[in-house]
């Protein structure tokens, strides 16, 4: 079937016969149970990372939940994966797939392909989970696999700049070792990881799966034996994504591939529209180089709505554009029906060491559904701002590089 039936249909084999067409909302913390013997077989099952037996229980919520579990199936389905399981939020996800795959095996170096999210990156290079963590390219991955890597993590497009990274390039270069992409900003409509070899397609569904700005919520699809090692720390870490959130997200999935096809269309534009501006020194956009490599072509059905740019006039420039904005709303996060734009080296990549930041002057848009004409005015007027401050002390503020004390310092005046 195509990704728009799969996703209106998927996760709802079993409403028919429960006499119900909308999704069924569940609430249950604790379940019946029909007998101790097949109370303590039911809880031993989830425990260990399995499903409730048929003539079993599901025991207590923070071991099964239906609506939840319906949301995974259709989740699995739209990223051709044998299953997917979900956390209370994308962090909570990256969480668990790295204590499931290093340090419940032992194996606990990870590699990361940067650009990551800044979240990604500080809980990778943090140490508070125990790994030790290689930062490097695409092309660096083989010789940076060790005998105790337990995981290689990507990003592709790459928060916040875009970059495109081969996945059959990394699952090459990573041997046994099982790859990690994450998914976010393509959604399983426009790239579907595990086609490309990756062992683990992840989503922070905070963004276009849930599309509304309503729910925090990650997914991860793989396979069955990987999903059972994700339920087991699930169970045991109780990073739970609740019913209510996953019945948003279910709901969410029906109009995904429409919002995407639309949202893209309008990023299209307004990138052509960028690009020609003098305010406008860099557009960062899929395919906007050209595709040399033939990522996008080999790995994509389309580019996403997410834009980068980098503002003339550096860091004030920036600032003055993010604050200028009155139909965009200044805010991070992304994915949503409404569009949002944000600074990342302030922001959401904030925790990154000063020599992977984004640049001082580098903005990310989030395009929603609102008239792409009406976002390219208010990007006008907010530009129309920016002279203005450009050249006034302070303006060369937040460059890239130095201490993240020195920073915080000028960081003060950017709301
Ligand atoms: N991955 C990417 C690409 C993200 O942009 C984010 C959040 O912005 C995350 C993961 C983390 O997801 P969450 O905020 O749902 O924990």
């Amino acid at each position: 079937m195509h990704p728009d039936t799969m996703a209106v249909h998927s996760g709802r084999e079993d409403l028919a016969a429960l006499g119900i067409h909308a999704l069924p909302i569940d609430l249950s913390t604790t379940n019946p149970l029909p007998d101790v013997e097949r109370g303590g077989e039911s809880y031993e099952a989830m425990a260990t990372g399995g499903r409730p037996p048929v003539d079993g229980s599901m025991v207590y919520a923070r071991l099964w939940n239906p609506t939840v579990a319906r949301f995974e199936d259709a989740l699995a389905e739209l990223e051709h994966a044998e299953a997917s399981v979900a956390f209370g939020s994308g962090m909570a996800a990256m969480t668990a797939a790295i204590l499931a795959l290093c340090g419940a095996t032992g194996r606990r170096h990870v590699i990361a392909v940067r650009p990551l999210y800044g979240g990604t990156d500080h809980l990778l290079g943090s140490g508070m989970l125990g790994v030790d963590t290689t930062y490097c390219d695409a092309s660096e991955v083989a010789s940076a696999i060790r005998p105790d890597t337990g995981l290689v993590v990507v990003e592709t497009p790459a928060n916040p700049t875009l970059e495109l990274v081969d996945i059959a390039e990394i699952v090459a270069g990573a041997g046994e070792v099982p790859v990690l992409v994450d998914n976010t900003f393509a959604t399983p409509v426009l790239q579907n990881p595990l086609d490309h070899g990756a062992a683990l397609a992840l989503h922070s569904a905070t963004k276009y799966l849930g599309g509304h700005g309503d729910v925090i919520a990650g997914v991860i699809a793989c396979s069955e034996e990987t999903a059972e090692a994700l339920r087991r720390v699930r169970a045991v870490t109780g990073g739970l994504l609740h019913p209510l959130g996953a019945y948003l997200l279910h709901r969410g999935l029906t109009t995904l591939p429409i919002r995407m096809q639309r949202q893209q269309e309008s990023a299209q534009r307004i990138v052509q529209w960028l690009i020609d501006r003098p305010e406008v020194e860099e557009v960062f956009f899929p395919g906007l180089d050209g595709d040399p490599h033939g990522i996008l072509e080999r790995q994509m059905r389309g580019t996403g709505a997410m834009i980068a740019m980098r503002v003339r006039g550096g860091y004030a420039a920036a600032s003055s554009v993010a604050s200028g904005v009155r139909l965009f709303t200044h805010a991070v996060s992304l994915g949503g029906v409404d569009s949002l734009i944000q600074h990342p080296a302030a922001l959401t990549h904030r925790p990154v060491p000063a020599e992977a930041r984004p640049g001082a002057d580098v903005l990310r848009l989030s395009i929603g559904l609102e008239h792409p004409d009406d976002l390219i005015a208010d990007l006008a007027q907010a530009f129309a701002a920016v002279p203005s401050v450009v050249g006034e002390p302070g303006a060369e503020g937040f460059e890239r590089g130095g201490a993240a004390e020195e920073r915080s310092h000028e960081l003060r005046g950017i709301r």
